[in-house]
């Protein structure tokens, strides 16, 4: 195994992974609050560092039908949320390439 290279933020206010404390994304990337995850509230950021993406899967939600992969942290690979490669929908497009991060699974590093 190669060592891991993690990315270090800065920022306003930086988003890290509650186990780990891994810097993920930073509040001036992020989208949108009203999302749910898995595990209740979710955000939505514009770019999402330090994670590692799985293989593509089409997964049925609430707002139509979606291609994720998810995302675990590079440190300790808890699953923190997802990220969408394509959406079915046509208003729906916005989230292709966007960052799903579950508020339960984030901390406040900075
Ligand atoms: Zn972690």
């Amino acid at each position: 195994m190669g060592m891991t290279y993690r990315r270090y933020l800065a920022g306003a206010r930086v988003y890290g992974c509650s186990n780990c404390r891994t810097h993920l994304s930073t509040i001036n990337s992020m989208i949108s609050k009203a999302f749910h995850g898995q595990h209740g509230r979710a955000y939505l950021f514009e770019e999402v560092v330090n994670v590692i993406e799985g293989e593509p899967v089409d997964r049925q939600m609430t707002t139509g039908n979606h291609t994720v992969r998810d995302i675990e942290c590079v440190k300790c690979h808890v699953i923190l949320g997802w990220k969408y490669d394509f959406a079915y929908d046509s208003d729906q497009k916005y989230k292709e390439g966007k960052y799903i991060l579950e508020r339960n699974l984030l901390v406040d590093v900075q």
